[in-house]
């Protein structure tokens, strides 16, 4: 039998102090969240989009209800899901307001496609049962005065309050992972990031499972989170390797971020090269949460 354990982020950047507590907090909540599910004798991918769906509904992360919006101020979501012991991933990139796309992926699991994107994905959604809402639904204020600053003034899009995600072992090691996003502040319409990109920003086989954050970009072009599973695949130290591909990913490619990472046996793992990303973890012995 395996140790369940459960970690989510809640995206890395740089947080004003004063809003790390609340960004731990609603970590440790999802975390609990997912865990419960686990508890409950859950599949390991209904606990991953557990924990998701706690951290798209709340509105201080950039996912779902306050995330990042277009440089044309529209909302466009990116989630994707992967399960570790079928290898069956799916994803949804560039979708319209839908309040909780990681449940839509986890819904796509049931296709023989991966990745649907644009006007296609969010008909597709619909299709299947999923609420498509005025994009008001899922914008707040604190996310129009971001844009303003980003879009009008020029200021740095940032990571702060970013992304989300999930990955978790369950009591038979095995293994899930989940992402979602709004993706970076400000975005050209179109734009798709790392998240929803099977082997880039999530990814999970029998080995680890893995969520990333950070500048899409250069998660993408340094192909990050496939490069690490297979590192701990073929023996590399879970811990190493995240921290070698993060560094890689920052100094070859351009881009920092971080990730959490489960392995089918090992304590939790993360690491960032910003300045700090909210993370939560729960396993049957207790919980806990750290910026
Ligand atoms: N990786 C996300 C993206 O590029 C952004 C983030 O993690 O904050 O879309």
């Amino acid at each position: 039998m395996a140790k369940p354990l459960l970690l989510v982020h809640g995206g890395a950047g740089d947080l004003p102090e004063a809003s790390r507590p609340l960004h731990a907090a609603g970590c440790l909540e999802a975390a609990e969240a997912g865990g419960a599910v686990l508890e409950a004798g859950g599949s390991v991918v209904d606990a991953v989009c557990a924990g998701v769906v706690v951290l798209e509904n709340n509105p201080i992360y950039n996912a779902g209800v306050g995330c990042a919006l277009t440089r044309s101020g529209r909302v466009s979501l990116d989630s994707a899901v992967m399960d570790g012991k079928s290898r069956n991933a799916a994803g949804l990139a560039a979708l319209d307001a839908f309040p909780n796309p990681v449940l839509i992926a986890q819904r796509m699991m049931q296709e023989q496609e991966v990745l649907l994107v644009g006007q296609p994905a969010s008909e597709w959604a619909e299709r299947h049962g999923f609420r498509r809402v005025p994009e008001d639904e899922l914008t707040t204020e604190a996310a129009r005065i971001q844009w303003h600053k980003v879009v009008d003034e020029g200021a740095d899009p940032n990571f702060a309050g970013g992304t989300v995600g999930c990955v978790a072992r369950d009591a038979d090691g095995n293994l899930a992972a989940a992402t979602s996003t709004g993706g970076t502040m400000g975005k050209k319409p179109g734009r798709v990031g790392d998240s929803p990109l099977i082997g880039v920003g999530t990814y999970a086989d029998d080995v680890c499972a893995l969520s990333a954050t950070g500048h899409g970009e250069a998660f993408m072009r340094a192909v990050f989170a496939a490069r690490v599973a297979d590192a701990v695949r073929y023996g590399e130290n879970p811990d190493k390797a995240l921290r070698r591909m993060l560094e890689r990913t920052r100094d070859f490619f351009g881009g920092f971020g971080g990730a959490i990472l489960v392995t089918a046996e090992s304590d939790p793992h993360y690491f960032w090269t910003t300045v700090g990303m909210s993370h939560a973890w729960w396993s049957p012995n207790g919980t806990g949460s750290g910026i």
